[in-house]
C-alpha cells in the first residue's frame, strides 16, 4: 500500500521501530500500547488488509510460522493470539498479536 499505512512504514525502514524478529516475509516488533507485559505484533511484509480479504495461503502460512518463531525465541509459554478485522482493526494491515504475561 505505501505511505499511508503505518505498519508498511514500518517495514520498509520509514518509521523507526526496534525489529525482533524477521524473515523473508514478516517482521515482528512490539506493540507501540502494549496490553500484557509481552505484546508482540507479527506483520507480513507485503500488505494485505485481512484474512478475509486475502487467499494467500504462502503469506498466511508464513506468519503463522513468524509467530512460532518468536514464541520459541522469547520462550514464552503461555499465550494468547488475536488477529483483529473489521471494525476492530485499528490499522489496515493484516497482523497477529502476540501477547503473554511471561516472557521479556
Ligand atoms: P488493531 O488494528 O489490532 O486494532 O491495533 C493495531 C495495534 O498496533 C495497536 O495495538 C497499536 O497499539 C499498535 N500500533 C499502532 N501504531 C503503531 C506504531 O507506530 N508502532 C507500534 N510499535 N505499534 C503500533
Ligand atoms: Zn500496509
Amino acid at each position: 500500500m505505501g505511505e499511508d499505512c503505518i505498519f508498511c512504514r514500518i517495514v520498509s525502514s520509514k518509521l523507526p521501530v526496534t525489529i525482533e524478529y524477521q524473515d523473508k516475509f514478516t517482521v515482528a516488533f512490539r506493540d507501540i500500547h502494549p496490553k500484557a507485559l509481552f505484546h508482540m505484533l507479527i506483520v507480513p511484509k507485503k500488505h494485505i488488509l485481512n484474512i478475509e480479504t486475502t487467499d494467500d495461503t504462502e503469506i498466511l502460512g508464513k506468519v503463522v510460522i513468524a509467530v512460532g518463531e518468536v514464541i520459541k525465541k522469547f520462550a514464552i509459554k503461555d499465550y494468547k493470539i488475536e488477529i483483529n478485522g473489521g471494525k476492530l482493526q485499528e490499522v489496515k494491515h493484516l497482523h497477529v498479536h502476540l501477547m503473554s504475561e511471561g516472557g521479556v
